[in-house]
């Protein structure tokens, strides 16, 4: 069945490597909603344009082509047809994005992007807002948490592996100021959808997490 999938939680909760897993197992498309916004900050960073400024977030953004392709190891990002998949993960966007992110003339028209990419099923979606905003008649919301501590942790080990040099504490103050930020702004705030079924990754491994997100697709 080419469902849809729409996967919200927390930062650093698992879901993007659980919904690249979980997409490769069903033959799905994976989409990184997160991604989008991600590449709109690192473009505003470079045009010095200030994260509260949504007119000119807004412009900027109509502006600007967001393409997501997939490649051997997970999603390609490309700016305005180049490849910054890498650039978007860097440290300044990722405490800037949560700023741009907020901001109703931004969130409409990435949710209207996002909405064209769904067009046909099949697809697992990642983000805050995709049960309850992008596609809130979704198959299978899932609505994946787990404690500040553990995706620290998760976060730290993934920044070793990669030899990026980091600090679990500030890692994990940074992730709490984006739920906050996230999780209390106006427009679509990170909430679980009414209908999304919650599942708590503290104690998951990540195949535990694919198995049962995929057998849920399988009902
Ligand atoms: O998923 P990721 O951590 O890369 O998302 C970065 C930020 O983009 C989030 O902290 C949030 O502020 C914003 N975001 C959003 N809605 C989405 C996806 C991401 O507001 N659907």
């Amino acid at each position: 069945k080419k469902i849809r999938i729409a996967l919200d939680g927390p930062a650093a909760a698992g879901k993007s490597t659980a919904a690249k897993k979980i997409a490769e197992k069903l033959g799905f498309i994976y989409i990184d909603t997160g991604a989008m916004y991600r590449t709109l900050t690192y473009k505003a960073l470079k045009n010095q344009i200030d994260p509260k400024n949504e007119q000119e977030l807004y412009n900027l953004l109509l502006n600007t082509v967001i393409e997501l392709k997939p490649g051997i190891d997970g999603q390609l990002v490309y700016l305005d047809g180049k490849e910054v998949t890498t650039e978007i993960r860097q440290q300044d966007v990722t405490q800037n994005v949560s700023d741009v992110a907020l901001h109703q003339l931004v969130r409409s028209e990435m949710v209207r992007r996002q909405q064209e990419l769904v067009k046909n099923g099949g697809i697992v979606m990642d983000g805050r807002d995709i049960g309850t905003a992008v596609i809130p008649d979704a198959e299978l919301k899932i609505f994946m948490s787990a404690t500040a501590e553990e995706r620290a942790r998760r976060r730290f080990e993934e920044h070793q592996k990669q030899g990026i040099e980091s600090d679990l504490h500030v890692l994990q103050a940074e992730i709490e100021k984006r739920d906050h930020i996230d999780s209390t702004r106006a427009v679509s705030p990170l909430v679980k959808a009414e209908d999304a079924i919650e599942l708590d990754t503290t104690h998951m491994s990540i195949s535990e997490v694919v198995n049962k997100v995929t057998e849920l697709a399988a009902d």
